[in-house]
């Protein structure tokens, strides 16, 4: 464990020359969501682009930390909100049998066959009517990430840790990474923050807020793990009918044994969230440790630590008094820490959450994302993300994509989902080569055309205010 002495000794590291590795002109750091989707569409637009990731593989959250729904892609309609790059995932992850997910002719219905059918899939309906939301296979995601990536001629540097900004004044002009093969520089004309931890920022310079609110879901930690040879069909029967299927929180039928077992197993400590996945005999345990700091080595090593511990003891828990689990194993638990928020940039505008909720429409919407619990309607509209949320206020030729973009805590806490940042990070990458090609700052860029290559790509949009 870390040592908890803080340790206020310095020490000098020698000045050196660093070997650019690399110039392009649209640098993604992070290959997350946000990240692949910054990298797809710069390449794919024309821009000569490298994308750097710690790991060796891609996706982030969504396939290293196990995060396997990707819910809300339609509003209650037969309507798709977010599209594009969002949904290529899940057209390419179907011949892979790598996502279970509604068929097209259900999105919208209200049918009670249907509502019976997909019902039991956490966030599939909402208020009546079939959601388009899938879980996916995390593995068959990371194949079809590097195919997207590879395919659209992006250089990809996996293995890579981006260290910090290389700044000229208030310009940032690349970053420095990490590698076996020592400390190098990779030069852009537009880099893109997409680390969800907001690394490359931080080091810019850019103005940012880092504190957290205890009371809301990105405030929380988490390692996921995957229980399987589970047997469904019967820990379905046992739990009963869900009460709630927006809820991320388990519910079974009131007063069921299952419930009752909940209580005790959260007494004891242990994770009561189970979520299907696309294989009949595995489930994922989602988790929400609190009171840690992603951003530190000593509360990043505590939770790996005592979250195993806890597993276990859920995992016996499970196997010894719920039908289902008496068989099972613990198939893996995630490779990245599960990080819901950290630090945020303070961008060109900040996202509040009465602009979010009230659907207020900019000149500069960038992407939509539907009402949580409810279908879209006058009084809950669809929100909209500006595309000045991404812009830095005080650093240029700079964007920010995904988790960390400008916004309050509560709008930031309820955009902090894949689908978001998806679309967040294609905007960003579609902006980022339209500035290389036309020589302007990310801040610079005219909207509509930002806008209307968006909806080329898929991506819906609304009309202006
Ligand atoms: C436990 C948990 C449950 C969740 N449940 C859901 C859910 O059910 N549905 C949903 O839609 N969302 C859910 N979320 C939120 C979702 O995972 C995030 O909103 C989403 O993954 C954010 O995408 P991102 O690309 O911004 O960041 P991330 O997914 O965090 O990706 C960041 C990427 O950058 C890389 N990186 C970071 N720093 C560096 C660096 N310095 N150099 C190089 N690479 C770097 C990382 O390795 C990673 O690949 C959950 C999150 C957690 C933690």
């Amino acid at each position: 464990m870390a040592d908890s002495k803080t340790h206020p000794k310095t020490i000098q590291e020698p000045i050196r020359q660093l070997e650019v590795y690399r110039e392009a002109e649209v640098v993604v750091v992070g290959g997350g969501p946000a990240g692949v989707s910054a990298a797809v569409a710069a390449a794919r637009n024309g821009a000569d682009t490298v994308l750097i990731e710690r790991y060796g593989h891609l996706g982030g959250m969504a396939t290293g930390g196990l995060v396997i729904l990707i819910p809300h892609l339609s509003d209650g309609t037969d309507r798709l909100v977010i599209a594009g790059q969002q949904k290529e995932w899940l057209d390419r992850l179907e011949p892979l049998k790598g996502v279970v997910k509604p068929p097209p002719d259900a999105i919208g219905s209200s049918d009670p066959k249907l509502i019976e059918r997909w019902g039991s899939y956490r966030f599939f309906v909402v208020d009546g009517r079939i959601r388009l939301s899938a879980y996916v296979d995390p593995e068959m995601l990371k194949c079809v990430l590097n195919d997207m990536v590879v395919e659209s001629g992006v250089t990809l540097c996996l293995h890579s840790w981006g260290c910090r900004a290389l700044m000229d004044g208030n310009r940032i002009i690349g970053i420095a990474f990490e590698s076996k093969e020592g400390r190098k520089a990779v030069l852009g004309q537009v880099i893109i923050d997409a680390t969800g931890d907001g690394d490359i920022f931080a080091s810019a310079g850019a103005d940012l807020d880092a504190t957290l609110d205890p009371k809301l879901r990105s405030s929380k930690l988490a390692l996921v793990f995957r229980v399987g040879n589970i047997n469904y069909e019967k820990f379905r029967a046992f739990k009963g009918k869900e009460t709630q299927t927006t809820s991320i929180y388990e519910t079974g039928s009131e007063e069921s044994s299952y419930a009752k077992l909940i209580g005790e197993l959260n007494r004891l400590g242990g994770f009561t969230v189970t979520m299907p996945t696309p294989r009949e005999d595995v489930v994922w345990f989602n988790n929400w440790i609190p009171d840690l700091s992603c951003l530190k080595v000593k509360d990043l090593s505590q939770m790996e630590v005592e979250t195993r511990k806890k597993m276990l003891l859920t995992h016996r828990f499970y196997r010894e008094n719920v039908p289902g689990f008496e068989d099972s194993y613990i198939l893996d638990t995630a490779s990245q820490v599960g990080t819901r928020g950290s630090r945020r940039l303070i961008g060109e505008h900040i996202l509040t959450e009465e602009e979010l909720r009230a659907g207020t429409l900019y000149e500069d919407t960038i992407a939509l994302f539907p009402p949580l619990t409810s279908n879209a309607s006058p009084e809950k509209p669809n929100r909209c993300i500006p595309y000045r949320s991404l812009v830095p206020r005080n650093v240029e030729g700079l964007l920010v994509a995904g988790r960390c973009f400008s916004a309050d805590l509560v709008a930031n806490d309820i955009l902090n989902l894949i689908p978001p940042c998806v679309a967040m990070g294609e905007a960003a990458g579609t902006s980022a080569a339209l500035c290389a090609k036309e020589g302007v700052a990310p801040r610079e860029v005219d909207y509509s055309i930002l806008r209307k290559h968006l909806m080329g790509q898929g991506v819906p949009l609304p009309e202006h205010p």
